[in-house]
């Protein structure tokens, strides 16, 4: 069966380089340095765009359990990223061009690889197994293809995305569950006095926001205007806007205002905030919306963010393995897919290697254990829901009712034993 991976980013080096080491061959295609992303600016695989930090290293953070799952399962990434460490403390930061380098080297050098450099515009007939791993920048082209596949309502091109919060770090008593204007308790709301929410206001409109690049010129839509935007309007528009009270009344609550939190997975372990897309500087966001009284203590699964960024809604397109439900031999990997950042990204790519082999081997595809870090953010992004928000790692997709720590472990355990009976060590 002939191959072929569409982006040789940290996604696309991870897949090429699993089935390589697996014994099949595999060809590559990547648009630089023929035709660049407007964020990438070498002709390396993997290159990392931004901060050179790939996230905590303890395994009491999400990001740090991920990464021991990838090493786990082997991940070129990880192996690589040891060693090019530079100093961070508790993070495992990098220097970019010597890991960039080094990823590009081994897979350059690996006799199952043939890396052409070319720009994929249309999806090519004349593979068995096709992998789109062609990132957050996928070029124009190739995202019209993509588009023709999936249709306009499921290919997204830009985040505008509301933090997330571990619902154990809730205050209920601080709000009510209720519906605005209809029955049912699907929200809860927290709630603000009049004073309370004088100094939420005051503190976010002075607060510091991201600048956009030049290729992410803000194109805002009424609908998913940054909240900051919108209360920069007026003391009471977001009295008027998600921070309305009105609709409660019937309930018997009168507040000033209130903030909705709504399920963002089935059983309920984030919340999302309503309306609360933002561009803040992360700091800012944690300092902001802890004034808010039920999330003094919150702890944020994700913050907002605002950026261009190419994904699929791949709750409706594909499969638990990643490949569409429409066209089986389809597989897509990395950030396109709804996972976010460099490292779910390269785990995402692990992730469908490790099937891609097992289809070679004549062997059906697996699952990972739904209680790893990996094997919630793949769930996450494939099971059903509204819509999709791009997802990175956080305790909780691991919808298991322990401590941080106890789910690290267990999940450790889980991983090492998948693996075991996978024969993946
Ligand atoms: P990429 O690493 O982007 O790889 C995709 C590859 O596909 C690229 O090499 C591209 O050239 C190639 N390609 C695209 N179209 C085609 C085509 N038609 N034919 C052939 N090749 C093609 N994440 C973090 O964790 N921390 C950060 O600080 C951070 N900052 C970011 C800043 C910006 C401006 C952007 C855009 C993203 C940032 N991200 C950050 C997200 C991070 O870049 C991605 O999560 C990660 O790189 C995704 O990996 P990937 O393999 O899916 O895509």
């Amino acid at each position: 069966m002939r191959v072929c991976i569409i982006g040789g980013g940290l996604a696309g080096c991870e897949v090429a380089y699993k089935i390589a080491q697996n014994g099949f061959a595999v060809d590559m295609y990547e648009m630089r340095p023929i035709k660049q992303t407007p964020a990438h600016l070498t002709d390396y695989l993997a290159e990392i765009v931004c901060s050179n930090s790939f996230g905590a290293k303890s395994i009491k953070t999400a990001s740090g359990l991920l990464k021991k799952e990838m090493k786990l399962l082997g991940s070129l990434v990880i192996s690589v990223a040891k060693t090019c460490v530079v100093p961070a403390g508790r993070a495992l930061a990098i220097d970019r061009t010597l890991f960039a380098k080094n990823i590009t080297q081994i897979i350059e050098q690996h006799p199952n690889i043939n890396i052409i450099r070319k720009e994929m515009k249309k999806l090519p007939v004349n593979y068995d197994l096709v992998v789109i791993s062609s990132g957050p920048l996928t070029s124009q082209d190739l995202e019209n293809e993509i588009l023709n596949i999936t249709g306009k309502e499921n290919l997204y091109f830009y985040d505008a995305i509301a933090p997330h919060i571990i619902t154990q770090s809730v205050d209920f008593s601080k709000g009510f569950f209720a519906n605005r204007y209809e029955e049912g308790l699907d929200y809860f709301n927290c709630v603000l006095s009049k004073e309370e929410y004088e100094e939420f206001y005051n503190a976010l409109v002075k607060a510091e926001c991201v600048a956009y690049k030049d290729f992410e010129k803000p194109r805002f839509f009424e609908g998913c205007m940054p909240v900051e935007e919108l209360a920069k309007r007026g003391f009471n528009t977001l009295c008027f806007g998600p921070m309305k009270p009105v609709g409660l009344a019937k309930h018997g609550f009168k507040p000033y205002a209130v903030v909705q939190l709504r399920k963002e997975n089935a059983s309920g372990t984030i919340l999302s905030m309503v309306g609360f897309q933002t561009k803040l500087t992360y700091k800012e966001q944690i300092t902001v919306f802890r004034l808010i009284p039920a999330l003094k203590n919150a702890e944020f699964a994700k913050l907002g963010s605002m950026h261009r960024n190419t994904y699929l809604q791949s709750q409706h397109l594909l499969t638990p393995y990643l490949n569409l439900k429409s066209m089986p031999n389809i597989f897509f990997a990395g950030q396109i897919t709804g996972v976010e950042g460099y490292i779910a990204s390269a785990a995402s790519g692990l992730f469908v290697g490790i099937n891609i082999s097992r289809l070679l081997k004549d062997m059906n595809l697996i699952s990972l254990p739904p209680n790893t870090m990996l094997g919630g953010l793949i769930n996450y992004i494939s099971q059903p829901k509204d819509t999709l928000q791009p997802m990175g790692p956080n305790f909780g997709l691991i919808e298991t009712p322990f401590p941080k720590l106890e789910k690290a472990k267990r999940a450790l355990k889980s991983m090492f034993d998948f693996c075991k009976s996978n024969d993946l060590f």
